[in-house]
């Protein structure tokens, strides 16, 4: 952002709803979309503007369009792309809202989802029909830390004519930029590990500038705009972005390691452990293997409940990204909307725990999850 005649090192923050015109003509302009400048904080202001500048850079987008929720950008990025009798291909294992859009709310407009086999691509062809659209996927999924081949589903969305959008929440740019593979559209929870500190609720999808105009205009009009505030929060958030996520890594490496060994884990899913399924595929696409470590508890349901209920240092809590460390039991909490037939399709078993890895010394963390064992 520029400096102000301040010339201030870190952004200053404008908490404004509307901006001025210096005359008639200027203001007929700037309506007109003949020259550039901020209206109403609705449609744009320097703070959302900064952030959405330094997304599209870490993504490689042309524009980007910040929301006041990742699930406001999830929704504004369907809503303003899709129509009535649209058909879209999604991921099974979705962040559980993005899930109740495609299974309850886009089809009271008409719009319909199939669910892909994520582990075998091959079989998408066969779920194309002549009024697919979209192709909405998550990789590494939540809670579940499945991969999906971002080179080949590049492909297929271009041969398909397919608008292929990534959640690249669990990645972020750091780690992962899907539209070095072919993706259209990134959409990011910004509460997660841009923010990285567990104090904000935002989102962004960033891509092609054609759709982002069509997004832009959904946006515009049905206002879920990102507030100044936290814009201006995720803006300096980024800068320390590189450095969190190498430490998010190493320490959820060290947890991985620890718990692979644990004689009271059945398996530990991390996307760079050798014992990940996909470990070839997740050296390819993904620099690290990010921040999220999950693991399947011997003894089910009950032991699970033991497990969480003897965590001392760490948080029980539904989130992720943060510095502090969150432990969370998915079937019960994130996933419990999910039918049990829903939930199994996903993988998420009734032992699954799921470790947000923060940025404490992991000495710490791994002694506290050691003792909550028994
Ligand atoms: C949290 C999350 C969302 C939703 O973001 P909110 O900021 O909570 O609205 C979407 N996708 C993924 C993968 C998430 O983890």
């Amino acid at each position: 952002m520029r400096d102000t005649n301040h010339r201030e090192h870190s952004s200053p923050l404008y908490l404004t709803s509307s901006f001025t015109f210096e005359s008639a003509e200027e203001a007929r302009a700037l309506f007109a979309n003949e020259r550039e400048g901020n209206i109403y904080s609705r449609y744009s202001n320097p703070n959302t503007d900064e952030f959405v500048e330094k997304m599209c850079l870490l993504e490689g987008a042309d524009d980007g369009v910040a929301t006041a929720s990742g699930m406001a950008g999830v929704f504004g990025c369907l809503a303003g792309l899709l129509k009535q009798g649209d058909h879209v291909i999604a991921s099974r294992s979705l962040f559980g809202s993005t899930h109740q859009i495609l299974a309850q709310l886009l089809p009271r407009w008409g719009i319909t989802t199939t669910y892909a086999d994520t582990l075998n691509t091959e079989s998408w062809h066969s779920l194309i029909q002549p009024n697919t659209r979209l192709l909405f996927l998550e990789t590494p999924s939540n809670p579940g830390l499945d991969l999906i081949d971002l080179e080949w589903t590049g492909k297929f969305a271009k041969a398909h004519n397919l608008i292929l959008v990534v959640d690249n929440c669990f990645a972020t740019p750091w780690l992962q930029q899907p539209m070095e593979f072919g993706a259209d559209l990134v959409q990011h929870s910004a509460t997660k590990f841009i923010d990285g500190q567990g104090r904000a609720i935002g989102g962004i999808i960033v891509g092609r500038q054609s759709l982002i105009d069509e997004i832009r205009f959904f946006a515009r009009h049905t206002g879920p705009s990102l507030s100044p505030f936290n814009a201006w929060l995720f803006s300096k958030s980024l800068e320390t972005l590189a450095v969190r996520m190498e430490r998010h890594c190493d320490n959820a490496e060290k947890v991985a390691d620890f718990l692979h060994e644990h004689p009271g884990v059945e398996y530990v899913r991390y996307p760079h452990h050798p014992s990940h399924p996909q470990y070839e595929l997740a050296k390819r696409q993904m620099k690290r293997g990010g921040g999220v470590v999950c693991f399947q508890i011997r003894g089910g349901i009950q032991k699970a409940s033991l497990f969480i209920d003897r965590i001392q240092m760490l948080s029980l809590s539904a989130n992720l990204g943060d510095t502090r460390t969150i432990v969370t039991h998915p079937a019960t909490t994130t996933h419990s909307k999910l039918t049990p037939e829903e939930r199994t399709a996903s993988g998420i078993s009734d032992g699954l725990i799921r470790i947000a890895v923060g940025l404490e010394h992991p000495d710490d963390i791994i002694q506290d999850l050691d003792q909550a064992f028994g």
